[in-house]
């Protein structure tokens, strides 16, 4: 069933370039991309920095879904951020580049291992760590247990990670209606339905718990700095992510792949984001087009009404309903775009003028 045209007519803004340079904080090679290829899109809209996120993975896509392959860091080290000073940056996701098999903790072993491996990869050039949301949906301790978020044996890595100046950057789980019966009355009916894998409706910790486990290990480490991605996850209740970035100064977000969410709500975006404009860093999060990137410059610079966006896979087509640009002050966009991400952080060397 094809939804029906809209008549209305409003004028269509997209910029060319951003209007301050880009640092993408929050992105991932899908497959093995061309850093030639790469670069050239970038230039052309403005991108300074790309930040691979998984560093030590590529993450090649099949049947339908993103897989994760384990590879050594220094592949992305020699053949995109040492032939190309100042363009790309990793962060490495160390042992929790896992695919396939539920069983993290094999052994007691694992969090020591991790900690060895965030710290070699470190010394490589990795500036943060990053943890996907298999932590709480999937991962599972030698017992056959689920590991909650906040499993003390975990505590050690986000210890570390502070300790090397190392931001964690950890996806816990995903848009509500995901965690909801998949039906006709479910707003992501139509995406449940096309990757049946994304939904946990029924899984082990329901999507309040999972915030909750987040949410303590934040707390319980002050001096590590956590970004939470896509809006903390909670991208539907704007009052819950700014009581979150109230509480905990040691809190960074991104709004990457949630344009969408933030866009049918655009005078509560609008204001959140000049509120807590020091703690939100860009990141598309998806394969990289100019159109893509485009899309999230007419969103945050310009007033456009009632527009169409990538889908979470960066397909056109695909809205669940339409969005509204947020036409932020430059003071909030040079901020968004790339001094926070340079604070947040501390290891990373990408160079803005170019
Ligand atoms: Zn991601």
């Amino acid at each position: 069933m094809s939804a029906p045209e809209p008549m209305l007519k409003r004028p269509c803004h997209i910029p060319e370039k951003a209007k301050f340079p880009v640092i993408d904080a929050h992105n991932h090679l899908f497959g093995d991309y061309d850093h030639e290829e790469m670069l050239k899109v970038m230039d052309e809209v403005g991108v300074r920095g790309f930040i691979n996120v998984t560093g030590n993975t590529i993450l090649p896509y099949e049947n339908n879904c993103y897989t994760i392959q384990r590879r050594d860091i220094r592949v992305f080290v020699e053949n995109y951020i040492k032939l190309h000073q100042g363009r790309f940056a990793a962060f490495t996701m160390s042992d929790f580049a896992q695919w396939g098999d539920p069983m993290l903790l094999k052994d007691n072993n694992f969090t020591d291992r991790a900690i060895q491996h965030l710290e070699e990869d470190v010394a490589r050039g990795a500036c943060g760590l990053k943890v996907t949301k298999e932590l709480g949906l999937f991962f599972r301790d030698s017992a056959g247990s689920m590991i909650p978020v906040d499993d003390r044996r975990l505590f050690p890595v986000w210890q570390r990670a502070g300790e090397l100046n190392a931001p964690v950057l950890i996806h816990v789980s995903d848009p509500v209606a995901f965690f909801l019966p998949v039906d006709e009355r479910n707003e992501h009916y139509q995406t449940l339905q096309e990757f049946p894998h994304w939904s946990f409706h029924g899984s082990h910790f329901s999507k309040w718990e999972l915030l909750e486990q987040r949410d303590r290990i934040v707390g319980g480490h002050p001096k590590t700095t956590f970004i939470l991605p896509h809006v903390a996850n909670n991208p539907e209740d704007l009052d819950y992510v700014s009581k979150l970035l109230d509480r905990f100064p040691n809190v960074y977000i991104d709004f990457s792949a949630r344009i969408d969410e933030l866009g049918r709500q655009p005078y509560s975006a609008r204001d959140f984001f000049i509120a807590y404009q020091g703690r939100v860093l860009f990141g598309a999060d998806m394969p990289v087009t100019t159109n893509i990137y485009r899309c999230y410059f007419r969103f945050l610079e310009t007033n456009d009404e009632y527009f169409d966006y990538p889908d979470y896979i960066g397909r056109w087509g695909h809205s669940r309903w339409k969005i509204y640009g947020l036409h932020l002050p430059d003071s909030v966009l040079k901020k968004v775009y790339h001094e926070n991400a340079l604070r947040a952080i501390s290891n990373l060397d990408i160079i803005l003028d170019g």
